[in-house]
C-alpha cells in the first residue's frame, strides 16, 4: 500500500480530486452546448462537493491523499504498535504520562499544538528529552479547521512547524488534523511542508467518554501489530474524582501490549 507522495515530493492529486476537476469542466461544457442540461449539471455539481466534504469528513479516508491509518508493513519492527498522543503539552496531565510511559520503558508519538508549546516549552522538551517525538497538530487546534482556505490552512501548519522546532530543535515529520478532519487544500500544504499526514487505527475517544473500560476495550479489540492508536493528554475526559481518563487507560494498555507481544514505537522511527 502506498501511503505517500512519490519519492521526489511531487503534489499528485488524489483519484477523487482528479475526477471532481474532470467533472466541474465536462459539467460546464455540457451546461453551455445544451442549456436544458444545467440542472443536471449543477446538480452533479453540488454532489461532488458534498462527496469532497465527507471525505474530509471521515479522517481515515485516503480520498483526498495519502494518509498513514497503520504503520508502514517494511517498519522494520514486525511487532511494532504506535501509541500517539494529542492535544497537549498539558501540565496537569502530561507529566504523569511521561511518567507512566517510563516506567514500561515505552516510547510515544505526542502531536502537539504549537500555541501549547510554546506557553509549557519545557514541558515540550522533556517530552523530547525522555525520547518521545513531537508531531504537528497545527498551530491553535481550530474547530473549524476544515473549513478554512489555503492560506490558513497553510498558516495553521507552518507556524506549529515553526513553534515546535524553536522550542525543541526538532522539525516534525507527520502532521495530524483536528479532530482528524480536513478539506482538499490541506494535501498540498503538506507536501511543501515535507509532513505526512497521520490518523489512527483505532481512537478511545477519551476526550469525551469519560469511563477508562471502554475507552481500553476501543483501544484494544482486534488489536494487531502495525495499529497506531489514539490517546489525547490536552481536552482529556475525567474519570473518577476528576482524573484524566489517559491516566487509568494509559497502564493498562501498555500492559495489553506488553502481554500482547507488542511493541510501542514512534511514528518516526517507522518511516522508511
Ligand atoms: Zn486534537
Amino acid at each position: 500500500m502506498n501511503q505517500d507522495h512519490d519519492a521526489v515530493g511531487r503534489w499528485r492529486p488524489s483519484p477523487l480530486l482528479y475526477a471532481s476537476a474532470a467533472l466541474h469542466v465536462s459539467a460546464g461544457a455540457a451546461a453551455l452546448a445544451t442549456p436544458q442540461v444545467w440542472p443536471w449539471a449543477l446538480g452533479a455539481v453540488a454532489a461532488n462537493h458534498i462527496a469532497l466534504a465527507a471525505a474530509g469528513l471521515w479522517p481515515r479516508s485516503r480520498l483526498l491523499g495519502p494518509n498513514w491509518t497503520r504503520l508502514p508493513a517494511s517498519n522494520g519492527t514486525a511487532a511494532a504498535v504506535a501509541i500517539t498522543i494529542d492535544d497537549g503539552p498539558e501540565p496537569e496531565v502530561t507529566p504523569q504520562v511521561l511518567a507512566q510511559l517510563a516506567a514500561h520503558r515505552a516510547c510515544a508519538t505526542f502531536f502537539c499544538v504549537g500555541e501549547r508549546v510554546l506557553r509549557y516549552p519545557d514541558l515540550a522538551q522533556e517530552i523530547v528529552r525522555r525520547g518521545h517525538t513531537i508531531e504537528n497538530h497545527s498551530q491553535s487546534h481550530r474547530h473549524n479547521f476544515s473549513l478554512l482556505g489555503p492560506g490558513a490552512i497553510h498558516a495553521e501548519v507552518s507556524q506549529a512547524q515553526d513553534s515546535i522546532q524553536r522550542v525543541t530543535g526538532n522539525v516534525p515529520k507527520f502532521f495530524r488534523a483536528p479532530a482528524g478532519l480536513r478539506n482538499p487544500f490541506l494535501d498540498p500544504v503538506l507536501l511543501r511542508l515535507k509532513l505526512r499526514l497521520a490518523s489512527w487505527t483505532r481512537r478511545g475517544f477519551d476526550t469525551v467518554n469519560c469511563n477508562p473500560d471502554a475507552v481500553l476495550r476501543r483501544l484494544t479489540t482486534s488489536l494487531h501489530a502495525g495499529d497506531i492508536l489514539l490517546l489525547h493528554d490536552g481536552h482529556a475526559a475525567r474519570g473518577r474524582g476528576g482524573k484524566p481518563v489517559i491516566l487509568d487507560v494509559l497502564p493498562r494498555l501498555l500492559d495489553t501490549l506488553n502481554g500482547a507481544g507488542l511493541v510501542p514505537v514512534t511514528l518516526r522511527s517507522t518511516l522508511p
